[in-house]
């Protein structure tokens, strides 16, 4: 690790001071937590924790050579860790809603149309939220991403339903420990949906200092994201990463906080946690900063730990997973019914058990799209004038998609064109009237600008 200074000293410091301003006086019932758990797999609260823009390799339990997430890394040595986890999309809002549906972005709606109108959730769809709190969970979600709207369904099913405009990590995991006061004698289901290593990059100090910007980089304007040239000819781009490494720091920081109260207060043991997030981020890998178009792994693979007392311990699974999976696994955890997922329950493959290989579809636009096996990258992507490129990536031998292969490999390129059209043929041809609602976009796109989605 580098740099380590008096700022990471004091970023111990301040960890060890707000975590004991956090202590509550326990009586003996509070300590103990659940004492059901072993009769009644039901009564395992589930807290689920999404960090936007965090792509796996930038933790150091996913290779990472700089020690940005300390207490993740520490929690996924009691759970199951998943090497290669692709989100649904390179953007929030679909990858988010594939994340609490279970559905791919054509199927829930939530997805960009070539008239540049995003869907909402299609009313027959049925969020994680809703089928807990069907099952007598207390659902509640705090998110510090503006674009989770509830315009859009991602409240549907919660009962406290907070979205707290790019609120810094540490404030969010608070608002979730004050709710958790009042509701930790219920069967919880909690989301937290941090913001922080999210354009702008600007961690609060002292964990601004933990890895060093040069200065005329951090002076470069908001735009800068979309300037890839200026990045390049400046050499700003390991300031770049060190800001946004920092933010990830900070954001773990204030996941550990949270990870410490439900030890102390006996909620751990009697506790699902899901780590993950729904998109990465690019560093000019392939001349792109940021994410939202980019179908290279630098946007796709992302995060996934998943905790469950009675699974793993430290357990590394290398098969190929993605976001949709999330929803049936812990429906599958709690024993309650879904119909019609496009994800797959992920029990199977934390019990050891050999599943068929899936290929994994991530869509941020009705126009692009990208097919992903542990082998082979598809890409196909139309433009707003009419360009149209095709890709494909032979993974095992060029990892980080430098050659496109898609002239040369003509039978794989036409495999991958097949499992693009029956995609589209399932889930575009026969959409009702009712899946194809969508939103105000006149909000909507001052929202993504404010994001720094559209120039
Ligand atoms: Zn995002």
């Amino acid at each position: 690790m580098e740099n380590i200074t008096t700022a990471t000293l004091l970023v111990v410091a301040f960890s060890v001071l707000s975590i004991s301003t956090m202590m509550i006086i326990k009586t003996p019932e509070m300590v103990t937590g659940s004492v059901f758990a072993e009769e009644d797999d039901k009564d395992y609260n589930v807290i689920l924790l999404s960090i936007d823009t965090l792509r796996a390799d930038h933790l150091q339990c996913y290779g990472y050579g700089r020690e940005t997430a300390a207490s993740i890394c520490e929690l996924a040595e009691d759970g199951v860790l998943f090497e290669t986890c692709i989100t649904n999309s390179p953007w929030t809002m679909p990858a988010v809603m594939s994340m609490i549906t279970g559905l791919y972005p054509l199927n829930h709606n939530v997805i960009r149309r070539p008239d540049s109108e995003v869907g909402s959730l299609s009313h027959s769809k049925k969020t994680l939220a809703e089928l807990l709190k069907g099952d007598d969970y207390a659902p509640a979600s705090f998110v510090a991403n503006k674009l989770l709207a509830k315009d859009i369904g991602y409240n549907r099913g919660f009962d406290t339903y907070i979205i707290l405009d790019d609120e810094k990590a540490e404030n969010l995991t608070n608002l979730a420990l004050e709710w958790l006061e009042e509701n930790r004698d219920e069967k919880f289901f909690l989301w937290l949906h941090y913001m922080d290593p999210h354009w702008h990059y600007g961690a609060p100090y002292p964990f601004s200092e933990i890895f060093t910007a040069i200065p005329h980089c951090s002076q470069l304007d908001d735009r800068l994201k979309h300037n890839a040239e200026r990045v390049k000819s400046e050499k700003c781009v390991d300031s770049l990463i060190a800001r946004h490494d920092n933010e990830i720091v900070y954001t773990d920081y204030a996941i550990g906080k949270m990870i410490r109260y439900l030890k102390d207060e006996g909620l751990y043991d009697n506790t699902i946690i899901i780590v993950t997030a729904d998109h990465g981020e690019g560093f000019l890998e392939h001349d792109h900063l940021g994410h939202g178009n980019i179908y290279y792994d630098e946007a796709l693979r992302i995060p996934l730990i998943i905790i469950h007392p009675d699974y793993g311990k430290g357990e590394r699974i290398e098969d190929q997973v993605s976001l949709i999976d999330i929803m049936p696994t812990v429906l599958e955890f709690l024993d309650i019914e879904a119909e019609n997922l496009d994800g797959e329950s992920l029990v199977p493959l934390m019990e050891n058990e050999t599943v068929d290989k899936r290929p994994v579809i991530s869509q941020g636009h009705l126009r692009r799209i990208s097919v992903r096996t542990d082998e082979w990258k598809f890409v196909d992507k139309t433009w707003e004038n009419g360009t149209h490129r095709k890709e494909l990536y032979d993974l095992v031998n060029d990892s980080s998609e430098k050659t496109n292969l898609y002239d040369e490999m003509v039978d794989v390129s036409e495999y991958f064109e097949g499992i693009f059209r029956e995609h589209f043929e399932m889930y575009h041809h026969n959409r009702t009237e009712d899946d194809t609602n969508s939103i105000d976009m006149e909000k909507f796109n001052e929202m993504l600008r404010s994001l720094g989605y559209m120039t």
